[in-house]
């Protein structure tokens, strides 16, 4: 499976959140840009702009060179965005996010919940028996959860990500022989 461009932006939006889609765009198929320009052009603030650029750093999804500026006195850098890491790291967040539903799955499979009528709390046996199965929100009376639409929700997800993993990887292992 190709990575899409709308994974790729998820993938963008889950490392560094709505302001790191306009640098990933600006930088997107250009190599060096300076980042005082590139602050200019996008109306942020140097140091908002370095916030998002180690954001991607963290994932290895850009590089820098700099110089130093004679007059000022200061380092000036030029950033990439490695676009060939870019596959990488997407496959990476969905790797986490399985896990992350694998033990949720687990969890909602072990614990039966209870459910506050008005949806003001939802928990677990053992809690709500130290509640006396009363809302302490509202004072109804709490009631044992039919999770099964949960289960379906989680476990339709979990085959998702599973399929996208393993096409992946098939590709992958296909690239490599
Ligand atoms: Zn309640």
């Amino acid at each position: 499976m190709k990575t899409t461009q709308k994974q790729l932006e998820d993938m963008i939006l889950a490392i560094g959140g709505e302001e790191a889609l306009p640098v990933y765009k600006a930088l997107h198929g250009k190599e060096n840009v300076n980042e005082f320009l590139l602050a200019a052009k996008l109306k942020m603030t140097i140091n908002q702009l370095r916030n998002t650029l180690y954001k991607f750093d963290a994932y290895n999804l850009v590089s820098s060179t700099r110089k130093k500026d004679r007059k000022k006195g200061w380092y000036i850098y030029f950033w990439t965005f490695n676009e060939g890491r870019a596959d990488e790291v997407v496959l990476r967040l969905k790797r986490e996010k399985l896990e992350l539903l694998r033990k949720q799955l687990e969890r909602e499979e072990s614990h039966q919940f209870y459910l506050c009528p008005s949806k003001d709390i939802r928990t677990t046996l053992e809690n709500a028996m130290e509640m006396e199965f009363i809302c302490p929100e509202c004072g109804q009376l709490l009631a044992l959860e039919d999770n099964g639409r949960n289960l379906n929700r989680i476990k339709k997800d979990i085959w998702t990500l599973e399929k996208e993993i393993g096409d992946t990887s098939a590709e992958a292992e296909e690239v490599a022989a």
